[in-house]
């Protein structure tokens, strides 16, 4: 009997992973198909500079419109795309359109100031091919480089640190900035802040989040902009939902926000409202 059990159990768990491997699969295929027809959709983020309460910038996040399955979310595609290494495609799609798309809201709000972040996958990073990418963006958008942030993740750069250290050198020459995304979350260690050439630091929302009631989220916060300043790097919170948040933020001297507190992600048609907005702000 147990042998018999074991046969039929066997046979579940089979079909289970037959039918997962089929869907991830099938999902496969469209991703392929997504990046051949690019049906994705940009969201752009604000980021708020504080003292004025004013949009700096944006940040560029993707998203995929599914023919079937509704709206799915980076967290789900991007592994995917790293896998089958559709990644490289995808990320310089988005490169292309933000910048094109930022440079036309510049021109549109005469605001050349405005910025845009860009998220480089890790395994994306440690290719050779980023730079160039870059490059050609920036000349078919007109964007002006200082303008574009590349957005890459502690680990990215700890993979392997020397083949890192030469991509952000030809990044920094192309006259763009390197911002470090989800700060504090991954595996490394500080003395990278100092090896790198890095402009920003995006400290991760699982900091900000706990904030309100957790002694060391609040020690961490208070000290990684203390290293900001010492360094000169730039730091923008990430994921800021409360006004308490903010107030504790502001308290130890943070200039820049993203977060719901202020603006979710947006798609293009909300951004141009909220900017027609913000330029009339006082
Ligand atoms: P991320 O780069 O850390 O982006 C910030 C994420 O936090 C976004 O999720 C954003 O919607 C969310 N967020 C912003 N403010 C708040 C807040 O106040 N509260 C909460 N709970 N969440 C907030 P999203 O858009 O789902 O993106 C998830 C991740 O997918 C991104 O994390 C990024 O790592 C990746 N991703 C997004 N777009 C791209 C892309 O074009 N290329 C690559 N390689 N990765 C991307
Ligand atoms: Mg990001
Ligand atoms: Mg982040
Ligand atoms: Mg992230």
């Amino acid at each position: 009997r147990a042998k018999e059990l074991g046969k039929s159990m066997f046979k579940v768990f089979n079909r289970k992973m037959h039918d997962q491997a089929l869907k991830l699969l099938a999902l496969e295929t469209d991703l392929r198909r997504a990046v051949d027809l690019d049906e994705f959709v940009l969201a752009y983020q604000p980021i708020v500079r504080l003292e004025t309460r004013h949009i700096s910038g944006f940040e560029a996040l993707i998203r995929w419109p599914h023919p079937e399955h509704g709206t799915i979310s980076p967290d789900r595609f991007i592994p995917l795309a790293e896998d089958t290494g559709l990644i490289y495609a995808i990320d310089n799609l988005v490169l292309n359109k933000a910048c094109e798309q930022v440079r036309l809201w510049q021109k549109q709000f005469g605001n050349d100031e405005l910025t845009l972040n860009i998220n480089i996958s890790g395994k994306h990073f440690g290719q050779a091919i980023l730079p160039g990418q870059v490059s050609r963006a920036l000349e078919a958008s007109g964007l002006s480089p200082e303008c574009l942030n590349i957005e890459i993740t502690e680990s990215a750069l700890m993979e392997n640190p020397s083949v890192a250290e030469d991509i952000l050198k030809q990044i920094k020459n192309l006259g763009a900035n390197v911002c470090i995304d989800d700060f504090g979350t991954g595996y490394s260690s500080l003395s990278y802040l100092q090896r790198f050439p890095i402009d920003v630091v995006k400290l991760d929302r699982s900091f900000i989040n706990d904030v309100d009631d957790n002694l060391d989220s609040q020690a961490i916060v208070r000290t990684v902009f203390a290293l900001g300043r010492s360094l000169d790097l730039k730091i923008v919170a990430e994921g800021v939902e409360t006004p308490q948040q903010l107030a504790f933020l502001e308290r130890e001297g943070c200039r820049y926000v993203q977060g719901f507190l202020f603006y979710k992600p947006l798609f293009a048609d909300d951004v141009d409202e909220v900017l027609s907005g913000d330029k009339h702000r006082t």
